[in-house]
């Protein structure tokens, strides 16, 4: 019996069928495919992306060279050296992230004491050599720079559940 049923399935095709029986039920309901980079997932306050190091509004910066977060990090992505300046405060001289180790676990952001190090909403950078992928001090400050005003709004949006 079950091979007169498997000659009479495969005869008619009826796998087939049943697939595009599938297809035809969405064909017509609304898409939920994303035309990626053109469209765009909405993105939680909380993504972590690509860091950054912050500034104050007077420009100094927050890092105070704790070293917490390098401690932290899992994956000893981050390299830091410092040095006490001439007020007597600490500040890096060297702050690296090899973004080729970092598992963006967001360790290095929850224990900075002073919200120095964070994890932007960006996801879109690359390396084409070998190196590319270790973000300086410079690069990380600049970055924060540039999207300070998102990161503030991020922060201050996500306060009340820190
Ligand atoms: S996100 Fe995690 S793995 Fe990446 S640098 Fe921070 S602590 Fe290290
Ligand atoms: S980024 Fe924050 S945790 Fe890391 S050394 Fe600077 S102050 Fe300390």
């Amino acid at each position: 019996m079950n091979r007169i049923k498997k000659f009479f399935s495969t005869f008619l095709l009826l796998e087939l069928w049943k697939g595009m029986m599938v297809t035809g039920r969405y064909l017509f309901k609304p898409k939920m495919t994303v035309h990626y980079p053109e469209e765009k997932t909405p993105q939680s306050p909380r993504f972590r992306g690509l860091h950054a190091l912050r500034r104050y509004p007077n420009g100094e910066e927050r890092c105070i060279a704790c070293k917490l977060c390098e401690a932290v990090c899992p994956a000893m992505a981050i390299t830091i050296d410092s040095e006490q300046r001439e007020d007597g405060t600490r500040r890096t001289t060297r702050y690296d992230i090899d973004l080729s180790k970092c598992i963006f676990c967001g360790f290095c952001e929850e224990s900075c004491p002073v919200d120095s190090i964070v994890e932007t909403r960006i996801l879109e950078y690359h390396g084409e050599k070998r190196g590319d992928l270790i973000y300086t001090k410079e690069m990380l400050l600049a970055i924060g720079d540039r999207y300070e005003e998102q990161i503030a709004k991020d922060r201050a949006e996500d306060a009340n559940y820190r």
